[in-house]
């Protein structure tokens, strides 16, 4: 999926999980930890937004795990908790760790509708998608508006 999907996606999962209550509201920095971690999968992939950016970290990971491996996985998600949890943050970093995760996760599940699928269970080559929104097309549009206006709706419901 292209880049303002995966913001628009993970930023719309992270509102609405607030908002249903399966989140502790983060405020703003919430909203921007998911947005970020909606884009962190593609650091694997130097021709993506982060990737462009972050190239001294992304060229590395593109020739030892290629596009789409081990940072489109479960592994990914758990060991980046693990991390976050061994680093023992404060209050305020561990707030963020719920966005930064369900953000990531969106991104995975955002790509897991694209024709080429993720390996969720990497190692396992396997990969998971159903193939629906072909980037840029016109599917993928579809799904991120009715995400932004779902998110939007509600929004303006709760205010
Ligand atoms: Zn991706």
């Amino acid at each position: 999926m292209m880049v303002v999907s995966h913001v628009v996606l993970g930023v719309s999962a992270w509102v609405l999980a607030e908002r249903a209550g399966l989140a502790v509201p983060s405020g703003p920095e919430g909203v921007a930890v998911a947005a970020l971690g909606a884009l962190l999968p593609d650091i694997d992939h130097p021709s993506s937004w982060l990737g462009r950016r972050l190239w001294p970290v992304s060229r590395p990971l593109s020739m030892v795990l290629g596009h789409r491996g081990l940072t489109h996985s479960l592994l990914a998600v758990i060991g980046g908790l693990a991390v976050l949890g061994a680093v023992e943050p404060g209050p305020g970093l561990a707030r963020l760790a719920g966005p930064l995760a369900l953000g990531y996760l969106s991104h995975l599940a955002a790509d897991a509708l694209t024709p080429s699928g993720v390996p969720l269970l990497w190692p396992w080559k396997q990969r998971f998608g159903i193939g629906l929104c072909p980037t840029g097309g016109l599917m993928e549009w579809l799904v991120v508006a009715a995400f932004a206006a779902a998110t939007a709706w509600l929004e303006l419901q709760m205010n």
